[in-house]
Order: structure tokens, then sequence, then C-alpha cells
């Protein structure tokens, strides 16, 4: 099913873990309206890359969050946030820096570049944090920073 011209449902529900789990994340049916608007914060981030875009992790039910050791509270339980990639752009703080100043425009709530165990990636999400000053952070091994930071 596709949500919008470049992002399928099975994308943004895809997960290697709840597979390996036997885990069901097919999300209730009050969800998918979210997962339109994330798919479509998603073309707009695409278009700005003029790169393809790779959902690394898009919903997540509470089991699978529970197995990856998500926050209880995660955006990903809702619907709200995808992380993703985009190695025809370039690394994730390439493409966080370029999408910090325009997350306004985009209608992006919350821009994340995380860098955690050795992965990296970005975390976008439609809803703006409680508070609104960490709508651009970085996350680390070391915590949490406001802005975005270089990796190490
Ligand atoms: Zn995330």
């Amino acid at each position: 099913m596709k949500l919008t011209p470049h992002f399928t449902l099975a994308e943004l529900t895809a997960s290697s873990k709840a597979s390996q789990l036997g885990l069901d994340n097919m999300p209730a049916e009050e969800i998918v309206p979210r997962l339109v608007r994330t798919a479509e914060m998603l073309e707009r981030i695409r278009s700005t890359l003029n790169a393809p875009i790779v959902v690394t992790s898009g919903y997540r039910g509470q089991a699978l969050n529970r197995a990856v050791g998500g926050v209880t509270s995660s955006d990903h339980t809702q619907g709200h946030a995808a992380d993703i990639v985009a190695p025809g752009y370039g690394s994730p703080y390439q493409i966080a820096k370029l999408l910090a100043p325009l997350v306004a425009t985009l209608g992006i709530g919350q821009l994340i570049l995380e860098g955690v165990k050795g992965k990296q990636w970005v975390h976008v999400s439609t809803r703006v944090p409680d508070k609104t000053v960490n709508r651009v952070i970085t996350i680390t091994d070391a915590g949490a920073q406001l802005g975005i930071q270089e990796l190490a």
C-alpha cells in the first residue's frame, strides 16, 4: 500500500528485529493517517535532498519498541517518526545540517542526529517536542546536545 508516491506502508513498518522475534508490527487503523503525514514529511525531505531516502525504522508497535530498547514515549510508537539515511546525498551529519534551518518550512516537528553504538542516522518526527528547545538535537553515547553537532 502506497502512503505517498515514494513511500509504502511496508517500508514504514518493516523491521528485521520484528521478523526475527516473530512480532506483528502492523499498526492499528488510527495510526495509518499519521504514517501518511510522516510519509508526506519524508517526501518534502526527499525533494530537498534530491536523493532517495532509506527508512531504517518507522512505526514500532510497543512490543517491537521494547525489544529495541526505545523509550516508551517514543514518537515511533505513535507513527509520527522515522529514522532515515540517504547515502545518495551524504552522511547523516550532512543531512541533519541541511535540514536543521528548514524544520519549520518542511514541517519537521523534531530533528535528531543520532550516533549511537557505532551507527548513525537522522530521526525526524512530525510532532514538535513538549520542550521546543529540544526540536533540533544531537544524541550520542555521551548524551544529548542542542543543535546539530559533528559526530566523533
Ligand atoms: Zn528514531
